[in-house]
């Protein structure tokens, strides 16, 4: 099973997908945990061009094109073998934040994205996409205890942005009903938690 996680900044997803794992390996699932860019040490590096704070940065398409590198690699090298060899995969974001953010946010289509997505890594899709989505202002109140140089980046690219990114999110996952599960996660970590796993068990498992 390969489930997603998903949402704008400050949604507590990374938080929400270690928990998921957390209780699936108590269950006895071999579960392997990873993230989106990275993953593997080729897209750890992709990451670092991409996220690091100096520079302008990449305009929308160089940036549509190395997240599909990294991810390209990741899917080839950690996922797609995992999944074979029968683990279950939780992913801290995937090609749907590319949607989001180089489509929603940069103007991209996502005619574009999803060509780049097929090339890289033949149009894998997770079996599970959860889309944790919390209003503005608690957005904004988790971002504001984060550490700086990733809250500068995040500000920069402005209130807009981060809005068209929000709305993307939420019309893609009104799009694919069947994959994605959007939840609440306005609420506590445990609340939200619940939420997570009730919305799992729509994937057979043991
Ligand atoms: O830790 P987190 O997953 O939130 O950080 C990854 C960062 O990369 C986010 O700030 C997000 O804005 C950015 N990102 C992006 N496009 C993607 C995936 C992530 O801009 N496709």
């Amino acid at each position: 099973r390969f489930i997603a996680f998903e949402g704008g900044e400050g949604a507590g997803k990374s938080t929400q997908a270690r928990l998921l794992a957390e209780t699936l390996r108590a269950r006895g699932i071999d579960v392997v945990m990873t993230r989106e860019p990275g993953g593997t040490p080729g897209a750890e590096a992709i990451r670092a061009l991409l996220l690091g704070t100096e520079g302008e940065g990449w305009n929308p398409r160089a940036e549509a094109l190395l997240f599909a590198a990294a991810r390209s690699d990741h899917v080839e090298r950690l996922i797609r073998p995992a999944l074979a060899a029968g683990q279950w995969v939780v992913c801290d974001r995937f090609v749907d934040s590319s949607r989001a953010y180089q489509g929603g946010g940069g103007g991209l289509s996502d005619v574009d994205i999803l060509a780049l997505h097929a090339i890289g890594s033949e149009g894998l899709l997770p079996d599970l996409t959860v889309l944790i989505a919390v209003s503005p202002e608690v957005a904004a109140e988790r971002l504001a205890r984060r550490d700086g140089g990733q809250a500068d980046r995040i500000e920069g690219r402005g209130a807009a942005y981060h809005q068209r990114v929000a709305e993307a999110f939420a019309r893609l996952a009104e799009a694919e009903p069947a994959r994605f599960a959007r939840i609440d996660g306005d609420g506590g970590k445990d609340a939200t938690h619940a939420r997570v796993l009730a919305a799992i068990a729509r994937l057979a498992g043991p």
